[in-house]
């Protein structure tokens, strides 16, 4: 007998009960109604009628009689937290129940759930209300999964209204707890978007719950001529149960009657008299010892008659049809027969009629629109390393895209548009954050960088025409000349003392009437030139200081030659491009270069969460600077490093340093890099398309495609290329001294020469004048006869001038003597012309 009691109060319900008894009944199958079983239960166990429950029990009795189909709902928790935490993997999600009674059912959820695991919200709705608003909350704190419980009957109603909410996307995911969502229609839920979880008892895939189920539609196709509308797939758990106690109250009584040899007949009870009957006992007792394979499974009791070691089967609702996913069993927890591969193909399958929204900025090299603007559609609009690199993901996981720009074109935007799940997929130069994860997910990075530094490059210096004096400062220099001065002082003071240097200036004559001294002022400044220049001179010291001063002066020209010429060749061929900066440290330590970063990007935050001492000066340094020196954008931190003539350095990422660097040949990199970090693909949390993206970034990074479009956005062109400019520069430049390295020498050597021309002219005019008052003939006449001479260059010896007087006297002497005697007056003029000279 069935007890349809849904609606009946307990008073009702035990008085139809004792009706039945009265006509004899051999077992109690129900009620439905929670609120009935109490009192049928009561009434079954006074009078020993077995009494088989197949709804979720409300109180625990164990008694003699009562067995109940209904998996424990102990166990049913049990289930319900492995699927949330060992198959779902859900750290955080939201909790929505209808009844207390679905509050037990969560229970263990709830207990396995430790403090240090992440927030979940727990939520009861009110049956047969508006759950907008509550639907709305729960968007609004951006929980994507949630665990919903209610009867099976209101779970369509939930999920309308929070698919009217935008509860329902490709991103949310559901795990329904009633065990007969399986018999729901969800393919309102458009396939492809939301992935449901559920769990049912009866096997989906079972053969036998198949021939079960058409045996019995057969049957009432033939009694009513009307299908019964039930198939495997939708076959209710309360429909397998009722077939399951049937059967099993009947392999009772035929087992009782065949192996005991047993005949059986039902007795009318009479409620009030509590007579037992006496069959029911040893019934009962035989239900819960058997097992038996029903539409349920395998049908075991415990002791108290509860059902025992069940199955569940997980199925998930995805791309249009339920599917079996795992199962999970008393003792052995949650398993999966879905593998990652049929899991992926699902994914593929459900992106194919799919078209992903990409959300980007503008900025170089990843995305620039393409001229015209405004003539062309679509993606068409766009080029550059993103739209690349998005297309060749899109060709090998099989999804067609469709490029957004946010409005602001901060990073910071791109990262709100997939916190709203506004975009599928966000590109550009994203930098993966610890920061960012908390709200969204990356994919592995597709690009590797660091922190540098963007500075002017320091202006080429012209060579210095006087670059031979670099070697050595100008006080060295000064130096050398006071050392020249005073050692040639030094020799003349110390010659004039020392007797050695006072010498016979005729050697011929023994004995001499004065003594001459080789080492006057100007010889002295001749002779230690002389050293210095490393050409010597034609006079040397004789006296034991002079010779001392000598050859220390010599020690100290050789030394000094020495290092003059190890540095020129430096110094001549050396290009002073280094500049005041060469490290993040060097600028911490100045206030002259002022140094900043992009505003809200990762590289600002990366000094203002810094640990490091000199990291966070640096910040404060920047955060307090008047004017700001943030910019909006990198484009605008390249052209104030560009303006700013060496006073600003910007901190920027290696990868865009390095295209701009490549452009812009007045900029540089300085430094290596701060940290390690990597750009990757942007998507909003618990994406399904993470995986395939990754697989597909794996790929093109693996054949070399990554690196390709790196250099073909990167590289600039030959003409415009700034390191193939300095690679050419470098190699004419090589080794090779221009005159302006050594044009000052030549501006020496000219100098010199002008100097001594000057002199000569000064010479020649000192000994005009003294031709003229020797010879008593005007200058003017001197300088035409001495330029005459000197300008015949067939005369190759000179006539010595004589005074007027000695040639008239000579005249004279010359008439009153021989011939011979000639000889004696040159003898003696000589003579005369070097006393004079003396
Ligand atoms: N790539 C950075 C980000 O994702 C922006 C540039 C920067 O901060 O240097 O925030």
């Amino acid at each position: 007998m069935e007890l349809n009691l849904s609606q009946a109060d307990s008073f009702s319900t035990g008085k139809r009960v004792c009706g039945a008894v009265r006509e004899g009944v051999a077992a109690v199958i129900g009620p439905r109604a929670p609120a009935s079983t109490g009192i049928v239960q009561s009434i079954c166990e006074t009078m020993e009628v077995p009494n088989l429950q197949i709804y979720p029990e409300v109180q625990q009795h164990p008694g003699c009689c009562v067995i109940s189909l209904y998996p424990a709902q102990e166990s049913v928790a049990q289930a319900i937290a492995d699927v949330v935490r060992n198959f779902l993997h859900w750290s955080a999600f939201t909790v929505l129940y209808e009844s207390d009674e679905g509050l037990l059912r969560l229970q263990e959820v709830l207990k396995a759930h430790g403090l240090e695991d992440r927030k979940i919200i727990v939520r009861q709705f009110v049956p047969g209300k508006d759950q907008r608003k509550l639907l709305k909350e729960i968007n609004a704190s951006n929980e994507t999964r949630i665990l919903l419980d209610c009867a099976t009957d209101r779970v369509l109603d939930v999920l309308q209204q929070a698919r009217d909410v935008k509860l329902i996307s490709v991103y949310h995911s559901y795990f329904i707890t009633s065990l007969d969502t399986h018999t729901l229609d969800l393919s309102e839920f458009e396939p492809g978007q939301t992935n449901f979880t559920l769990l049912q008892i009866v096997n989906p895939e079972d053969m036998n719950v198949e021939l079960t189920v058409n045996y019995w539609t057969d049957k009432y196709y033939y009694y009513h001529r009307r299908s019964l509308g039930v198939t495997a797939e939708t076959v209710r758990t309360e429909t397998a149960l009722m077939h399951d106690a049937v059967f099993l109250f009947a392999r009772a009584l035929h087992r009782c009657y065949f192996d005991v040899n047993q005949s059986f007949s039902v007795e009318s009870l009479e409620c009030d008299d509590r007579h037992k009957w006496i069959y029911g006992l040893p019934l009962a007792n035989y239900m819960k010892i058997s097992e038996m394979d029903g539409m349920t499974g395998k049908i075991r009791f415990d002791d108290s008659g509860r059902r025992t070691r069940f199955k569940l089967y997980v199925v998930q609702y995805f791309t249009g049809e339920f599917r079996k996913v795992g199962w999970w069993e008393t003792g052995h927890g949650v398993n999966r027969t879905q593998s990652e591969t049929e899991k992926e193909a699902e994914i593929q399958k459900s992106l194919q009629s799919k078209k992903l929204i990409v959300a980007s900025r503008i900025g170089e090299p990843f995305l620039t629109e393409v001229e015209p603007r405004g003539e062309l559609q679509g993606n068409e609009r766009y080029a550059g390393y993103s739209v690349d690199l998005m297309g060749k993901i899109a060709e090998i996981v099989g999804f067609q895209l469709e490029f957004r720009l946010v409005e602001s074109n901060k990073h910071a935007d791109l990262v709100n548009n997939l916190i709203a799940r506004t975009a599928d997929l966000a590109i550009c130069d994203l930098t993966i954050t610890h920061e960012r994860e908390k709200l969204i997910d990356f994919t592995m990075p597709f690009m590797n960088l660091g922190i540098s530094i963007l500075y002017g490059k320091p202006v080429k210096e012209d060579a210095s025409l006087f670059a031979f004096l670099d070697p050595f400062s100008v006080d060295v220099w000064i130096y050398v000349a006071t050392a020249y001065l005073g050692v040639s002082i030094l020799l003349f003071v110390l010659a004039r003392t020392s007797p050695g240097e006072w010498d016979n200036p005729h050697p011929c004559r023994s004995d001499p009437e004065e003594l001459e001294n080789t080492f006057n002022l100007m010889n002295c400044l001749w002779f230690s030139i002389g050293s210095l220049m490393g050409q010597g001179s034609d006079i040397l010291p004789k006296a034991v200081s002079t010779r001392m001063v000598a050859g220390m002066w010599w020690f100290f020209t050789l030394i000094m030659i020495a290092s003059y010429t190890a540095n020129l060749a430096a110094f001549l061929t050396l290009n002073r491009l280094e500049g005041e900066i060469s490290s993040a440290e060097d600028l911490a330590k100045q206030h002259k270069v002022k140094y900043g970063t992009m505003a809200g990007g990762s590289t600002a935050g990366f000094f203002k969460n810094s640990n490091d001492s000199t990291y966070k000066r640096m910040w404060t340094t920047m955060s307090q600077s008047v004017p700001s020196v943030f910019v909006n954008s990198n484009e605008d931190g390249v052209q104030r490093v560009q303006k700013a003539n060496g006073k600003y350095a910007f901190f920027m990422e290696s990868t865009s340093i390095e295209y701009q660097v490549e452009r812009k040949c007045d900029l540089q990199q300085v430094g290596g890099t701060l940290d390690s970090k990597g750009y990757g693909i942007g998507l909003p949390v618990n994406s399904p398309y993470r995986t395939k993206v990754n697989g597909a970034l794996l790929k093109l990074q693996e054949n070399g495609v990554l690196q390709e479009l790196k250099e073909k956005w990167w590289k600039a062109p030959a003409n415009e290329s700034c390191s193939a400019k300095d690679a050419s520069e470098l190699d004419e430049d090589s080794n090779k001294l221009g005159l302006a390295n050594v044009g000052g020498v030549f501006v020496v050597l000219i100098a010199g020469t002008l100097t001594a021309f000057l002199f000569a002219v000064l010479e020649l005019l000192w000994n005009c004048r003294k031709i003229a008052v020797q010879e008593k003939i005007s200058p003017c006449e001197a300088l035409t006869s001495e330029m005459k001479f000197a300008l015949n260059c067939s005369n190759e010896n000179k006539p010595v001038r004589r005074r007027k007087e000695e040639e008239e006297e000579e005249e004279e002497e010359e008439d009153a003597m021989p011939a011979g005697v000639t000889a004696g007056s040159f003898a003696r003029i000589g003579f005369e012309k070097f006393r004079d000279k003396e």
